[in-house]
Parts: structure tokens; sequence; C-alpha cells
């Protein structure tokens, strides 16, 4: 059962491609009856589903640099709209710019709503080629693992739902994570000290093992909502 919580939390999840955003927001959607909302997991939806939005966007995924405000912004403008996410929501991998930050800011003004915590999720960049590098996910139901750091523990069957189908990204090879973590640094690593001046940010050691990642977070989460 998740934790109560009586009006629409927003939070933000910061950090670069292997950070663990994913992971992290996919336990706190659980614990606190969010909904996660990654910008990442909508725009390969998109390409997959071959929209207008989609095609224009596969091509700057595969080459690790960042989609155009525009379409991101619609994308994230609709996914908002769903009554799901009226309970609150877990931005991961959104906002990737200060304009998309600004965005951010007048949509959720607009509804009344505001932000809770940008929470920055640090991390060594060297660290992060190597995970993003060796991950993989499962296809049915997304549990993710690693070639390096957690395998099935029956051989190509997915631990929670029993799968036995797997996907990897397109873009999580070593070559083009270095492209994303240049883009992370040059766009979205100046929107740590945005949030800073708005008294939301909060940092939590992403180093640290998955557990005590996810105790932090919850214990931000379980603050800034109470
Ligand atoms: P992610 O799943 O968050 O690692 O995102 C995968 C790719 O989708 C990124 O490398 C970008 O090409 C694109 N993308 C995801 N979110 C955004 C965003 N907020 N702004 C621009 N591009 C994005």
């Amino acid at each position: 059962m998740s934790e109560t919580m009586t009006r629409a939390a927003v939070l933000i999840l910061l950090g670069p491609p292997g950070a663990g955003k994913g992971t992290q927001a996919r336990m706190l959607e659980e614990r606190f009856g969010l909904v996660q909302l990654s910008t990442g997991d909508l725009l390969r939806a998109a390409v997959t589903a071959g929209t207008e939005a989609g095609l224009a966007a596969k091509a700057v995924m595969e080459a690790g640099q960042l989609v155009s405000d525009d379409i991101v912004l619609a994308i994230l403008k609709d996914r908002m709209a769903e009554p799901d996410t009226a309970k609150g929501v877990i931005l991961d991998g959104f906002p990737r710019t200060p304009g998309q930050a600004e965005a951010l800011d007048a949509l959720l003004s607009a509804q009344e709503m505001a932000i809770d915590a940008a929470i920055s999720l640090e991390v060594d960049d060297a660290e992060m080629v190597r995970r993003v590098s060796g991950r993989y996910t499962c296809a049915d139901c997304g549990e993710g693992y690693h070639d390096e750091f957690k395998q099935p523990a029956t051989a190509e069957t997915c631990d929670k739902c029993g799968g036995t189908a797997f996907k990897r990204r397109a873009d999580d090879n070593a070559e083009t994570v270095g492209a994303r973590l240049t883009a992370y640094h040059a766009s979205t690593a100046p929107l740590i000290a945005y949030y800073e001046a708005r008294g939301v940010l909060r940092r939590v050691d992403g180093m640290a093992a998955i557990d005590a990642i996810a105790t932090d977070l919850g214990a931000i989460v379980a603050e800034v909502t109470a």
C-alpha cells in the first residue's frame, strides 16, 4: 500500500544518464502512489508508434543529443493532462534545459501547483559510462538489469514477472553515453543552480547502494509532502 498524500506532489529527479533516476522513480512511484513521468520513455514510445514527434526525435536520440524543447514540451503537456497525474508526479529526465524549466514553472503555476523538491543525484561521470553500457530491461514489465551488477537470479528469466524477453536501448552504448553526458553538463547541470536559487534543491549521494539511495529519497519525499 502506498503512503497517503493530501495534495499533488511535484518532484524532479536531476542527474546524468545512469544516475539511477528511472530506478528510483519507479520505487518512489510504488511507495508514494505517484506517477513517474519520464520524457525519455514518452519519446521512445513516440518513436515506436511512428508519430510525427517520434520521427523527428529518433535520430537526435540515437546521437545522444537533446530533442527540441518544442517537441518535449508538447509531449509532457499531453501527459500532464491525463487524470492519473493529479496524485502527483515524479519527473524523470525533465526538465533538461533552462527553457524547459521555465516552461514547467509556467505550466505548474497555471494549475496552482509548485515544485516540492528538485533532487540531484550526485554521481561520478566515469562510473556512468560503465553503468549505462551494461544495462537492459525486461521487455514485459520493464524491470532493470545489468550485465555486471544485476543479472536475473535464473538466467534469462525476469525475477519480477518471469518474462524471457529483454531489451537494450539503442542509445545505451559507450559512444552515445559520452554525447549524453556532454549534453547533460552543457544544458541540464545549470538547473541545479536554478533550483538551488528557488530553495527547492536537495542533493543525494547517487553513488551509494540502490536501497540506501531509496531511503534518502523516501525521507525527502515524505518530508516535503507532509
Ligand atoms: P532518457 O531516457 O531520459 O535517458 O532520455 C533518452 C533520450 O531522450 C535523451 O538522450 C534525449 O535525446 C531524449 N530526451 C529525453 N528527455 C528529454 C528532455 N527533457 N529534453 C530533451 N531531450 C530529451
